[in-house]
């Protein structure tokens, strides 16, 4: 069990604790936020605290009485906690029928029972409308917490009856010194703009593939518009990554090499890791011929579907890029 908080979280947590301890929580809450933000943490912090039997002075649950103790082992009695099936990635009705079973039992202990259900947008259409009927009528002494980064995903109807929370995203120089503190021998910025922003998502992607596959993809380009690699090999390296990926990524590339053309120094770019690369390259394109290469990824981005044969799709995505630099002067 955790009791900290992610710096960006402050803010929210000071307004929800006020809340519960006036005990003028709403019974259900809704918790927004992108993914990868720290919903969840949050929320097991503030259940936390709803358990512990001596806060310390921050509000936070103290990690040594017998509520806390047991909330740490997973077994503390009045709080249920629900996930998507990983074989169905939903909620079904079922698991939100068993829930209320529990919600409606009679408490062990004289703090309130929690119930916190994450990725609440996939229950389907049964689970929603079972769980209606308790948001309208909740048994006493219960809070509910729906977490979600698709709250429009949701009923309007599920919507309206939760006191909603949003988690915002830290601002740019905030997440980056957090994921500084985290990694000291990373270079965050180009993470940080790939995770849109959200420091965990950042983290996650440290450890993914993602980053591989986005640093296979830049590279490749910047060798395509050198003319050191053919059209053929290329798209053969890049096989494995969805279309609609390497686009952003190309689209990126593109957007960096104008910065540079306008700018001296360009006070930000997408790919930072590889500036000097970039910088060797953007005299030899002519800023008419990178604005056309980027009208015409937004147009291939737009009339991507699946249906259409990948191998010439990206071959002429390639090609494109390849006369980009032809063109310069
Ligand atoms: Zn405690």
């Amino acid at each position: 069990m955790q009791t900290s908080l992610y710096p960006w979280q402050e803010a929210q947590w000071q307004q929800l604790l006020q809340r519960m301890q006036a005990d003028t929580l709403a019974h259900a809450i809704l918790l927004t936020g992108v993914r990868g933000i720290g919903k969840l943490h949050f929320a097991q912090a503030l259940v936390a605290s709803n358990f512990c039997l001596q806060l310390d002075p921050a509000g936070f649950a103290c990690k040594q009485c017998k509520n806390c103790y047991l909330f740490a082992a997973d077994t503390y009695p009045d709080f249920i906690f629900l996930q998507p099936s990983e074989e169905s990635n939903t909620i079904a009705v079922d698991e939100i029928r068993g829930l209320i079973g529990k919600l409606a039992l009679t408490r062990h202990f004289d703090r309130k029972k929690i119930a916190l259900i994450q990725h609440a947008d996939r229950m389907n259409a049964n689970a929603a409308n079972a769980l209606l009927k308790t948001l309208e009528e909740p048994p006493a002494e219960t809070i509910l917490i729906l977490l979600t980064d698709k709250p429009q995903a949701l009923p309007a109807t599920i919507r309206s009856r939760c006191q909603q929370t949003s988690l915002n995203l830290p601002d740019e120089t905030e997440a980056l010194a957090w994921l500084q503190s985290q990694n000291g021998t990373t270079r965050w910025e180009s993470l940080l703009k790939l995770a849109q922003g959200a420091p965990l998502a950042a983290l996650d992607l440290l450890q993914s593939d993602l980053v591989e596959q986005r640093h296979l993809v830049v590279a490749s380009s910047l060798k395509l518009f050198e003319g050191q690699a053919t059209v053929a090999l290329l798209s053969s390296e890049l096989e494995s990554i969805p279309v609609p990926q390497i686009l952003a990524w190309l689209q990126c590339v593109v957007a960096d090499l104008m910065r540079i053309k306008a700018m001296d120094n360009p006070p930000s770019l997408e790919n930072p890791d590889f500036y000097r690369h970039l910088l060797a390259l953007a005299p030899r394109m002519t800023v008419s011929s990178l604005q056309q290469l980027w009208e015409f990824l937004l147009q291939r981005s737009r009339i991507f579907d699946a249906s259409l044969n990948r191998r010439l799709f990206i071959e002429d995505v390639l090609i494109q890029c390849r006369t980009c630099n032809k063109s310069a002067r």
